[in-house]
């Protein structure tokens, strides 16, 4: 597997109700800076997003942000990142954000998060990338969704193989860990 320099973090514009999110969100940006890998991210000042870049900043790692001009104002566009790129669409955001990492890390999130983490696990499962990928489960918070896709393994709808193309962690020390040793499964037939 190629090396890992920087990690896409997919995460909330929001920073959802408990402050165990902000937390584990500031842990995750600490354990990023401190491997000296960067955070590729949204490019949002807004939420757990912000937290996340804020704090690897604040520790002197690189952040770079990508935001779709339609949500510069809406999200309001981090001023102070290493770099932001300001793209065309929320597609070419995705893909922008693919190509400038080389792992990719949900945290707590909503829509926005979901679709954009299992986009990379999709795009793992069709060969397109085999960059690890890693759902971030902040005090249980991914547990139903990954009884959810257990069960779709159970039923016949993800080959056991391909169970394999994401891990998950239940902090941010031990996720890392993990994303560095990753071996991506073979193809699932
Ligand atoms: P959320 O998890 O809904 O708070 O969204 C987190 C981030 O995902 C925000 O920057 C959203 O703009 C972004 N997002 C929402 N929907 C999409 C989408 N369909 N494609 C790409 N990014 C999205």
């Amino acid at each position: 597997m190629a090396a890992v320099r920087r990690i896409c973090v997919f995460c909330g514009s929001r920073p959802g109700r408990r402050p165990i999110h902000l937390e584990q969100a500031q842990a995750l940006a600490a354990a990023i800076a401190d491997r000296k890998l960067g955070l590729v991210y949204g490019g949002s000042s807004l939420g757990l997003m912000a937290a996340v870049a804020e704090a690897t900043l604040a520790r002197g790692g690189e952040v770079i942000g990508v935001i779709p001009q339609a949500l510069v104002d809406k999200e309001i566009a981090h001023q102070r990142l290493t770099e932001q790129h300001v793209v065309g669409s929320m597609h070419e955001r995705k893909a922008l954000m693919d190509k400038l990492s080389d792992a990719a890390i949900a945290m707590p999130g909503g829509f926005g998060t979901l679709e954009e983490f299992f986009e990379m696990v999709t795009w793992g499962q069709l060969g397109l990338h085999r960059k690890p990928l890693g759902l971030l489960n902040v005090d249980r918070f991914y547990e139903s969704l990954i009884r959810q896709i257990d069960l779709a393994v159970a039923e016949g709808f993800i080959l056991p193989a391909n169970r394999a193309l994401f891990i998950d962690a239940p902090d941010p020390a031990a996720m890392l860990d993990r994303i560095l040793a990753f071996e991506p499964p073979p193809p699932g037939k």
